[in-house]
């Protein structure tokens, strides 16, 4: 019943017309109704950039097996390369269509693309301020051959959700492919990944199946080292939007290997969801219009982008006072990742060289900490503060300039001086043991692996 109404609908939207004209995206009553094939995507995504050139620059990553083009669509405002206040703009990563047979995954990407192109386009005050500060790069249908055949392989019959170059093939799974990123798909979405969305601090990939929404891993049962963002982001996500199950991938589907979610998360850092937007499969058009279908999921979506900034640590020094050879800061965290490993360092400006650096330190999600290190005896250098963005070791590292003007230098009494307060007097050698043992219970947690 559900497929005839729906012929129908197709039939009375005309669907032939659309081919032929370059310049206009498919009708809205297509749109809604009807899921892409690569040719109609192609159009959209080429009107788009025609339509929207200060915003939508059209993209390659690579060839499908068959040779069709993998289109990105990179949406920011592109008439300025920075934030307005000169910093580098917050990147979000988004792919559909690693399986052909998946088709609201797919739409789920392309209305995630068309939200933000239209409200620009629409004057909406949300999005421009989302694209003057964020690059959404999206690569909508990542299985172009899968998808015009409806099914869930490509070309060489492989999973492409098995593919990718994370524990590939060490899980009970079907057709992985001869060896990691042995399909050209995987393949060009990982050189993608290293080359252009490298600092990427959020990564969606789009599927349908249950409707639940994975973070990692895969692979293991465990939660991953990050689990405070996750479960901080499923925390928000179920009082402000939705009520979509958000899991650890392993114990809410089943263990699975090489999936690019675990890449994303495992080789690339990036805080990683697998968003399976429905239970449909196979099927090539809808009923209900996409847009009412899945506004639930685009809602969250938005918010996953609006909050990019928070999806990793972000410290700030308060101030730092120097008293003797003793260096005392506080730092805040207000990004919603945890990060280890952390050190104020003091470096030579010219030769990069580190001449002191603090012990290392852990700052958790949202809180501040007080770090008092010794053995500073050094001037003419720059501070630096050096961590990574999340917990994960591939996590990458951040190394911000600390301003000058947050030091204060405490003088001491001369007749400390008179004691002879320096590096290897018994003093301070009490002092610095006596600061070692007190970090010491933080620095036992920095040996972390995944
Ligand atoms: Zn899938």
């Amino acid at each position: 019943m559900r497929s005839i109404v729906l012929v129908a609908i197709l039939l009375l939207a005309g669907v032939s017309p659309v081919m032929g004209n370059s310049t206009a995206q498919q009708p809205d009553i297509v749109q809604e109704h009807w899921y892409h094939s690569y040719l109609t995507l192609t159009l959209d995504v080429q009107a788009w950039a025609e339509d929207y050139p200060e915003i939508v620059l059209l993209t390659v990553a690579g060839q499908t097996e068959l040779g069709k083009n993998l289109w990105v669509v990179q949406i920011s405002d592109w008439t300025q390369n920075t934030k307005p206040d000169g910093t580098q703009k917050e990147i979000v990563y988004i792919d559909g269509g690693h399986h052909g047979n998946e088709h609201l995954g797919t739409e789920l990407a392309f209305l995630t693309a068309e939200y933000y192109i239209e409200g620009w386009g629409a004057g909406d005050q949300d999005v421009i301020d989302v694209l003057t500060t964020t690059e959404i790069h999206i690569l909508i249908m990542l299985n172009a051959d899968g998808n015009d055949i409806d099914t869930r392989w490509n070309l060489n019959q492989v999973d492409l959700n098995r593919n990718y170059d994370h524990y590939w093939n060490t899980c009970p799974t079907t057709q992985p492919g001869s060896s990691a990123f042995s399909e050209s798909e995987t393949l060009a979405n990982s050189n993608y990944m290293n080359t252009v969305v490298t600092d990427a601090d959020l990564y969606v990939t789009m599927h349908t199946g249950v409707w639940i929404m994975l973070y990692p891993w895969g692979k293991w049962p465990d939660q991953p080292s990050d689990w405070e963002l996750f479960h901080g982001i499923r925390e928000e996500v179920h009082t402000n939007i939705s009520d979509i199950p958000i899991q650890n991938a392993n114990q809410g589907l089943y263990p699975n290997c090489g999936t690019s979610r675990d890449y994303g998360y495992g080789v690339m850092g990036f805080p990683t969801f697998t968003f399976e937007t429905d239970d449909e499969q196979w099927l090539l058009g809808t009923i209900e219009p996409l847009s009412d279908r899945l506004g639930e999921e685009l809602d969250v979506m938005k918010y996953l982008i609006d909050n990019v900034w928070y999806w990793r640590a972000r410290l700030t020094i308060e101030e730092i006072t120097i008293e003797d050879d003793v260096v005392n800061f506080d730092v805040v965290n207000d990004g919603r990742a945890s990060t280890r490993n952390a050190t104020l360092q003091y470096l030579n400006e010219e030769t990069d060289e580190i001449l002191w650096q603090s012990d290392n330190f852990t700052v958790n999600i949202t809180s501040r900490i007080s770090v008092s290190t010794n053995g500073f005896d050094y001037d003419n250098g720059v501070w630096r503060l050096s961590y990574q963005k999340r917990i994960i070791n591939s996590a990458q590292w951040v190394n911000e300039t600390v301003d000058e003007s947050l030091v204060s230098i405490i003088k001491v009494e001369d007749d400390s001086f008179l004691l002879g307060y320096g590096l290897f007097n018994p003093l301070s050698m009490i002092m610095a043991l006596s600061v070692v043992a007190i970090l010491k219970p933080e620095l036992s947690e920095v040996e972390t692996s995944e």
